[in-house]
């Protein structure tokens, strides 16, 4: 590996929390590089669904209600300056989501949903009877007791997403580094960069944007963070049939994401795992059986592929910003769960605010402090 200078700030994981903060952290003009794991880059980022769904989530409404409006707000507002510099559009839509009901105690679930949507600004639901929404989706299972379509949510083509943000950081002069970093180097008790396995890299300050694997890298540094990985399971598939559907279809926990024109992502399992990476024969006939409840002939789409990632986890299921105990050169960034593509220019804006000490543009809730999983010793 070429020789690189120091620079400001070591960005450790290129998923897209650690693709804002490079691209937020080159905008208040300092140096950046992003070190990325090449055997484990897009695990987290690239195999999800992409939904920005602000009104969905533990905390909301609640004490994450703000924070995840404000994180939609700032995807919003950056899109047209990075597809500016990436010459290109960044792959972010709004989408209408139509909640179904097939049951009594579902139903009931969907009123809550209704005045919230209806009492936050940018957002609207409203009841969808029969006729029209079979006219609208007319493959749908016609037993359902109630549809709500939704609208204010977003949704991006992750993989596209991510590496659009990146290019976007790269485009302003952050270094990309193709790298496994093993351990942080110390100097007069001071953290002053990172060993990768091909070599030193240095920085005044370090952020671990290291996905699930954020646990094990910080454990280096004698702080134990109970991050694990919850495994995710996604069918993405071809359906010529609703070549011109566009909107995302949701039951609960599950949903069939219009991904691009004919092609739909289904998903996705939650599993305890560890770091398995390997698609399950009882993972795809979960996700095929949760969709055929939505769509009972969806099974003969072709499948293109079985994708499986990992959310970074925390117990509380809430992310983290913030610096390490005892060091003032290194944060953490991330555990942002099924909600971290959403989260993520939220998260990294209060990066960029604790880094440059500037007032933050985000407000930080408690529920997100290093300190708050602290085990007493
Ligand atoms: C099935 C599924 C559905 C989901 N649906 C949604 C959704 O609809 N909406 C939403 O907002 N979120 C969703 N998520 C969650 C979202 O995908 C994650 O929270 C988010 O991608 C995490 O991003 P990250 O940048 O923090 O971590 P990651 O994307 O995991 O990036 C971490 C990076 O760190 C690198 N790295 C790790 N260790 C090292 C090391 N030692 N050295 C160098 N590099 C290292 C890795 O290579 C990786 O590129 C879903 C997740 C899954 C699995």
């Amino acid at each position: 590996m070429k020789t690189m200078k120091p620079v400001d700030v070591l960005i450790v994981g290129a998923g897209i929390s650690g693709a804002f903060c490079a691209y937020l952290l080159m905008r208040q003009g300092l140096t950046v590089a992003l070190v990325d794991d090449p055997h484990r880059a897009g695990i987290g980022s690239n195999n999800n669904p992409g939904g920005l769904n602000p009104l969905h989530g533990p905390g909301i409404p609640g004490p994450m209600a703000t924070f995840a409006l404000k994180a939609l707000g700032l995807h919003r507002e950056h899109a047209p300056h990075i597809a500016e510099l990436c010459a290109r559009p960044v792959p972010i839509r709004p989408v209408v989501r139509y909640e179904l009901a097939l049951n009594d105690t579902e139903a009931a679930a969907l009123q809550p949903m209704q005045s919230l949507y209806n009492r936050t600004e940018g957002f609207a639901a409203s009841q969808v009877d029969h006729t029209h929404f079979l006219r609208e989706e007319p493959l749908a299972n016609p037993l359902f007791q109630s549809v709500l379509r939704l609208e204010g949510n977003y949704l991006v083509d992750a993989a596209g997403y991510t590496a659009t943000i990146r290019d976007a950081a790269r485009a302003l002069g952050a270094q990309s580094v193709g790298a496994t970093v093993r351990g942080f180097l110390r100097e007069r008790g001071n953290v002053v960069g990172v060993m990768t396995d091909n070599g030193p890299l240095y920085a005044a300050r370090i952020v671990v944007a290291a996905g699930a694997w954020l646990g094990e890298l910080i454990a280096e540094l004698g702080f134990s963070l109970p991050m694990s990985p919850v495994k995710g399971q996604l069918l993405h598939i071809r359906h010529p049939a609703r070549d011109d559907v566009t909107h995302h279809l949701s039951r609960g926990g599950t949903g069939i994401y219009a991904h691009r024109p004919g092609e739909f992502l289904i998903g996705g399992t939650q599993e305890q795992a560890g770091f398995d990476p390997s698609p399950t024969a009882e993972g795809r006939e979960d996700l095929w059986h949760q969709a055929e409840a939505l769509l009972p002939g969806i099974r003969a789409a072709e499948t293109c592929a079985q994708l499986v990632g990992f959310r970074p986890t925390f117990p509380d299921l809430q992310p983290m910003v913030g610096y390490v105990p005892g060091y003032t050169e290194v944060l953490v960034l991330g555990g942002g769960w099924s909600k971290g593509m959403l989260y993520a220019p939220a998260l990294a804006e209060a990066a960029v605010g604790l880094i440059t000490q500037a007032p933050s543009l985000v407000d930080l809730p408690a529920a997100l402090s290093v300190a708050r999983l602290q085990s007493p010793d």
